[in-house]
């Protein structure tokens, strides 16, 4: 069995790279000068490092998460590394108001929209589910209504500028795991909600592109403070991950698997052979480690 894991997954994950990314591909920074961009959770981790790049491809940039302290210092960072302009709106997602006081700041400010990169996501536990629905309602407001709502209120600019949308999701939110229920959840369901409308868009020929990102392990500060006593993955670099989720969303992709070897081979797995992929999943856990709430 271990043999036949060493060999067979890597060689599987090289074949579906290849089918993944032998189309040819033309990015070109000159792609993104002077779009106006929405980057939601882009205090930290993927959506400070997006904010960065987006800055140095001279975009201009409304940035949005809770914290006001972060927020500026990422602004004043963009400002340094060559936005055509930056800014921020601070608000939480939780807030069922907020989605429309973004967007609005947007047109305001701008009279219009290229591209709306939603990223954020509210706090969640690691752990078996200890039956608090209220969390699980609190999350799906967090990470999958609130996405929705911006959705809704920026299409209207989006269509006038036959823009983007950008949606970042998680392998979580295709292939199922333990410990993170309320979690996977919400990623599972922007899954079903953003494809059901990109199937709308191309019917009514509406041209704006919906990428899905299918993200592995990365490092960012919170995913590793999350999960790292508790698995056995090296995470990706979450500069390289913004790069791509970035990339991805200018060529107006359907979905990006990130890193595209182990998220292409766990998809492949979960068609082909579930059982054998869930059981390969479970002992990847320390389950020693993670303690019952
Ligand atoms: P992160 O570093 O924890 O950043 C989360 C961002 O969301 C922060 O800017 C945070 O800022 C903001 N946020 C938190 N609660 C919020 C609220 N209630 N309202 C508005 N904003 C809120 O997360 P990350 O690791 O970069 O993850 C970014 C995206 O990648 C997420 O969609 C995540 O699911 C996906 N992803 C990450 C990994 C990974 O291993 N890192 C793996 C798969 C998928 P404030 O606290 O200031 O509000």
């Amino acid at each position: 069995m271990g043999l036949f894991l060493k060999i067979f997954i890597p060689l599987l994950g090289l074949v579906l790279a290849f089918y993944f990314y032998s189309a040819p591909e033309n990015f070109n920074e000159e792609m993104l000068r002077g779009k106006r961009v929405i980057v939601t959770g882009a205090s930290s981790g993927i959506g400070e490092q997006m904010a960065y790049h987006l800055a140095r491809m001279e975009t201009h940039l409304l940035l949005t998460a809770r914290t006001e302290a972060k927020l500026q210092k990422v602004v004043e960072r963009c400002l340094e590394l060559g936005a055509a302009s930056a800014r921020y709106v601070s608000g939480s997602m939780e807030d069922t108001t907020f989605p429309e006081v973004l967007v609005k700041e947007a047109e305001n400010t701008w009279g219009g929209l290229d591209m709306l990169i939603l990223n954020h996501i509210g706090h969640s536990y690691f752990t078996y589910f200890n039956g608090d629905v209220g969390h699980v309602r609190k999350l799906l407001e967090t990470n999958f209504l609130s996405y929705v709502a911006t959705t809704v209120s920026a299409l209207p600019m989006l269509k006038e500028s036959e823009g983007s949308i950008v949606v970042v999701s998680s392998i979580a939110g295709k292939a199922s795991s333990p410990f993170i229920a309320p979690y996977a959840a919400t990623k599972f369901a922007l899954d079903g909600f953003f494809s059901s409308l990109r199937h709308e868009f191309i019917i009514d020929k509406v041209n704006v592109s919906i990428t899905l990102c299918i993200l592995g392990y990365i490092n960012t500060e919170s995913a590793v403070r999350t999960v790292s006593h508790a698995i056995h993955d090296t995470p990706a670099p979450k500069e390289e991950c913004a790069l791509e989720i970035i990339k991805s969303g200018a060529l107006r992709r359907r979905e990006l698997h990130y890193p595209a070897r182990v998220v292409g081979s766990t998809l492949l797995l979960r068609d082909i052979a579930p059982e054998f992929l869930d059981s390969l999943i479970r002992s990847n856990y320390k389950l020693e480690n993670i303690k019952r709430t």
